[in-house]
Formats: structure tokens, C-alpha cells, sequence
């Protein structure tokens, strides 16, 4: 018994002095972003968290003059030189695009920006319109050489389907380097956690619907990222009403219309969580379960407009779904 006391006295001094919580709002990559972290250096931690999700905003953001990215993108046709950590990060998303057939493209830019989607002035653009500016979405014609990197006039790269996940990735490193071995990040619902709660369970995260407001369902992770596509996000409607989503078919050059409304990735890399999700959600279910088995090295949830949702297994024996709001949607085990 004094052994028990002793042991739980000892366990709650500990606790107490290295658990410190630490916790932060603010506003990044256009979203609303919250961190969450334990330990003893929670407070810094999570301000170097925050300063470098803002820096890392202004090196691969597409909009701001002062990033990397808005270099190569107004460079002309010339050879720029970017740091080392754009360049790992377009290196990685190319590599993506590859292997996804080019569900994934990060050179859809200039048909985005044609569609309004880059400056929120929308419109429905003409077949020609669309045609004249397709040459300009093969991300082959991407010439990456060490940090040095050289695009086709006109071509622009857009690393918005992977920024946020990457984000995830690498505040979640610097943490770390500040001890926190429990943290969980949302940035704009891209959820990055590390290990787990401070009690030793898991995180538990809820899975948005894309038919209502309440979750899902929940998840019950830890040391992994859930990343979420959908159509809901953000969008237009033209003047019947017709919906045009931001994520794009890049054989088509218009926004996906296929049976998905949202893919949600599950996996240790949030850069790969965010590459996945959009690729999932481009690529519809039946792609996604080839991919998935060919690759076999995350998870997903797919929800889909017919009111049914795809799971692989892994992520089946976390999830918990929200049966009370949702008795109708058919879920589908995938093996
Ligand atoms: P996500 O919310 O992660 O799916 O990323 C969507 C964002 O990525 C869009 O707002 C565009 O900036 C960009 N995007 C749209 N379609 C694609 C695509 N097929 N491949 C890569 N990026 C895309
Ligand atoms: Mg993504």
C-alpha cells in the first residue's frame, strides 16, 4: 500500500512539474489555426510552434511577393534558387504527382487563378480559356536541381494541398526538439498530433460531415495526422446554382465533379496525410482503394454523395461513428 502511495505521490510530482499545458489561437495559412501542447517547455514551444507556421507561410505561399514560391512562379522562365526546405517539399509533391497519375498537381495555378479561386473573384471560364492554359499544368515540365528551380513561362506551382499538413509535420519536429512528447495541432482542421494525451490515451478527433453539423463520427489516434478533403471547404455556385469546389481535376482543368464530397487521410506524415487527401478525393473511391492497396502505407475515410462511407480497416478499429445523427449512411469496410 505505502509502496502505491509512494509511487503515485512520486508519478504526480513529476507530472506536475514537467506537465505543464500550453495552448494558442491564432491565424495562418488563411485558417483558423489552435495548438495544444504538454510539457515543460509547453509555453515556448508552442510560440516557436506559432512564429514558425507564420514564416513557413511567407517561404510557400503563392500569393506573397516575399516567398519562394511567388519567386519561381514570376521568374519568367528563369532558373531561381530557393532554400532547401521549399525545395524538399516541392521535391516531395512532385513525387506524389507522379505516383497519384496526376490526381495530384501542383501546377494547376494558372486554371485556378482562371476560375477566381486564387482571389475569390469567381467565374465560369470558356472552354478556350480553360484549353489555352492547359499546357501549362504538366508539372514534368518542373526542372528541380538541388535548390535551384525553373519553370515554363506561365507555369505556376500551388503547394496549397500540401502547405498545411507540411506545416503539421514540421511544428510538430520543433516541438519535439523542446521536449513535448504530447501535443495535438489543428491548422484549419488539419489535425497533427503528438504521441498521446497526457493521461496515456489517445486523441480523440472528430470527423466533419459533409452532410450536417455534427461530426461523423470520432477517431482515436495518436503520433498520426488526419487530414481532410472536401468540397465544402470552399466553393461557388453559378447562377443556377450548379457548385464549382476549389480542388480540381488537372486532365480537365475544372473543379472535381465525381461522387466524393470529402477523403479524409489518416497517417504519420502530415505532409503525405494532406497529399493524400486531396489525391483521394480527386482519384474518387474505386482509385483510391487501388492506390491504397498498391501502397498500403496509410488509411483513409472516404464519404461519398450516395451516403456511404468507405473505411480501411486500420482506421475501422478507431473510429467510432456518430450513429445516432447519421442511421442512414452505409459503411463500407475496405480490405
Ligand atoms: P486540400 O484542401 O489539401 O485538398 O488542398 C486544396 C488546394 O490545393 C486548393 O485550394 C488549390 O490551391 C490546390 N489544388 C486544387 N486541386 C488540386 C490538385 N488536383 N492537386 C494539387 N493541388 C490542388
Ligand atoms: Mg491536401
Amino acid at each position: 500500500m505505502k509502496k502505491i502511495i509512494a509511487t503515485i505521490l512520486t508519478s504526480f510530482l513529476i507530472f506536475g512539474c514537467t506537465n505543464k499545458k500550453a495552448e494558442n489561437y491564432f491565424e495562418s495559412m488563411n485558417t483558423f489555426m489552435k495548438v495544444q501542447c504538454y510539457g515543460e517547455n509547453a509555453e515556448e514551444a508552442n510560440k516557436v510552434a506559432q512564429k514558425y507556421i507564420g514564416e513557413l507561410e511567407a517561404t510557400i505561399s503563392a500569393t506573397k511577393p516575399e516567398s519562394n514560391l511567388y519567386k519561381a512562379n514570376h521568374a519568367n522562365g528563369n532558373q531561381v534558387e530557393i532554400t532547401q526546405q521549399a525545395a524538399d517539399l516541392i521535391n516531395f509533391t512532385l513525387d506524389i504527382c507522379k505516383k497519384t497519375d496526376g490526381a495530384l498537381n501542383c501546377c494547376l495555378y494558372p486554371v485556378t487563378s482562371l476560375w477566381g479561386f486564387t482571389k475569390k473573384q469567381y467565374k465560369v471560364p470558356s472552354d478556350e480559356e480553360i484549353a489555352r492554359l492547359m499546357p501549362l499544368t504538366d508539372f514534368n515540365n518542373v526542372k528541380l536541381n538541388g535548390t535551384k528551380i525553373q519553370l515554363l513561362p506561365g507555369m505556376m506551382l500551388d503547394l496549397g494541398a500540401v502547405g498545411k499538413g507540411f506545416a503539421g509535420d514540421e511544428a510538430a519536429k520543433l516541438m519535439k526538439e523542446y521536449g513535448i512528447k504530447s501535443a495535438l495541432l489543428d491548422l484549419g482542421g488539419n489535425i497533427q498530433t503528438i504521441g498521446k494525451k497526457p493521461d496515456g490515451s489517445d486523441w480523440t478527433i472528430g470527423i466533419k460531415s459533409p452532410f450536417g453539423k455534427s461530426p461523423i463520427g470520432i477517431l482515436k489516434i495518436n503520433n498520426q495526422a488526419v487530414i481532410t478533403s472536401a468540397g465544402y471547404e470552399r466553393f461557388f455556385q453559378d447562377e443556377n446554382g450548379k457548385k464549382y469546389i476549389h480542388i480540381f481535376d488537372g486532365r480537365t482543368g475544372r473543379p472535381v465533379e465525381n461522387e466524393v464530397l470529402s477523403a479524409t487521410a489518416i497517417c504519420e506524415s502530415g505532409t503525405y496525410g494532406d497529399a493524400l487527401s486531396t489525391s483521394l478525393f480527386v482519384m474518387g473511391v474505386e482509385k483510391s482503394i487501388d492506390f491504397w492497396k498498391k501502397y498500403n502505407d496509410f488509411d483513409f475515410i472516404i464519404i461519398t454523395k450516395d451516403n456511404k462511407l468507405y473505411i480501411t480497416k486500420k482506421a475501422a478499429k478507431k473510429f467510432t461513428l456518430n450513429y445516432d445523427d447519421y442511421k442512414d449512411l452505409e459503411v463500407i469496410l475496405v480490405k
